[in-house]
């Protein structure tokens, strides 16, 4: 029986160690060092660069709290992208909303997309659909093309290597000129406990582009602390969001109607 463990340096003192039954794919891409390994507790997980993407088990959380929130606002949402989110989990759930006509993906790196779809077909599953439409490139100059979008997610890695373009001012003010006129945005911001002023900074940027701003958390066992936040970006007003019968492991409409109720110490810091 093997014993042998991965473990992810979630900071320079914080790790988080699972136990692994099999390397399934181990390779070095154009731009990051790509796994798929077999989990005892999690299933199968993808890891970027030593840094856990997604895993079989916990999975729902992230794709439905990135996609729901934000499209439910949208009074309308036919045309949307995600930049980054190779692994095709947030395109699944943008297509479960009736009106969707188009979901672009956005991802630098094919191998991405090539893993996830040989290793973790319930996650990307989404991407053989019509309405899905694969784009590989660099998020940070398509998005400078690109005009009339109702909704863009910015599902990232770490603002490191080539995400950190994803983490700057000027990257949300080509997404609100991409936007249409009530477009909205949403980017993963990490975790109030160990990279605050990642969502200080992300916050700030993002409200420098939109009027309105407003975070919201979810609780992803496997990223750094379990705590995970989602900065979003408005060109209006956001009105009470609309009522639509989905089907979702963690997402609730009771969870839609209260996710901007944050725990005091995430309030303080983004005041
Ligand atoms: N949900 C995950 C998380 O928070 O850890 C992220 C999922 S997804 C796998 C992130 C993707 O962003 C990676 O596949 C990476 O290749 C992609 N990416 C990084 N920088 C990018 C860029 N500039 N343009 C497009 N995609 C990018």
């Amino acid at each position: 029986m093997m014993n042998t463990w991965f473990s992810e340096l979630q900071t320079r003192h914080v790790s988080l160690g699972l136990k692994i039954e099999d390397v399934l794919w181990h390779e070095q891409t154009a731009y990051q060092e790509l796994a798929v390994l077999q989990t005892e507790a999690y299933g199968r997980m993808l890891v970027l660069d030593g840094a856990i993407q997604t895993t079989i088990v916990d999975e729902f959380v992230y794709h439905e709290m990135i996609t729901h929130v934000p499209l439910l606002f949208h009074p309308h949402p036919r045309k949307v992208a995600v930049i980054g989110g190779g692994d095709g989990g947030a395109i699944r759930e943008i297509l479960k909303h009736p009106g969707i006509e188009e979901a672009h993906l956005i991802e630098i790196d094919e191998k991405v997309v090539e893993a996830s779809r040989r290793f973790l077909p319930e996650i990307a599953e989404g991407l053989e659909d019509d309405r899905a439409h694969v784009h590989f490139t660099d998020g940070i100059a398509w998005v400078k093309e690109a005009r009339d979008f109702d909704v863009i997610m910015v599902d990232s890695t770490d603002p490191v290597g080539p995400a950190e373009g994803l983490f700057v001012p000027e990257f949300y003010q080509s997404i609100y000129e991409a936007l249409g006129s009530d477009g909205i945005m949403v980017a993963q911001s990490e975790s109030p406990f160990l990279e605050p002023e990642i969502i200080q900074r992300v916050m700030a940027g993002v409200s420098k582009a939109f009027p309105v701003t407003r975070l919201y958390l979810a609780n992803v066992p496997t990223y750094p602390s379990g705590l995970w936040s989602f900065t979003m970006g408005s060109k209006n007003t956001l009105k009470s969001p609309r009522n639509v019968s989905l089907t979702t492991r963690y997402w609730t409409p009771e969870i839609q109607r209260n996710c901007f109720d944050l725990p005091r110490f995430v309030e303080d810091l983004i005041r």
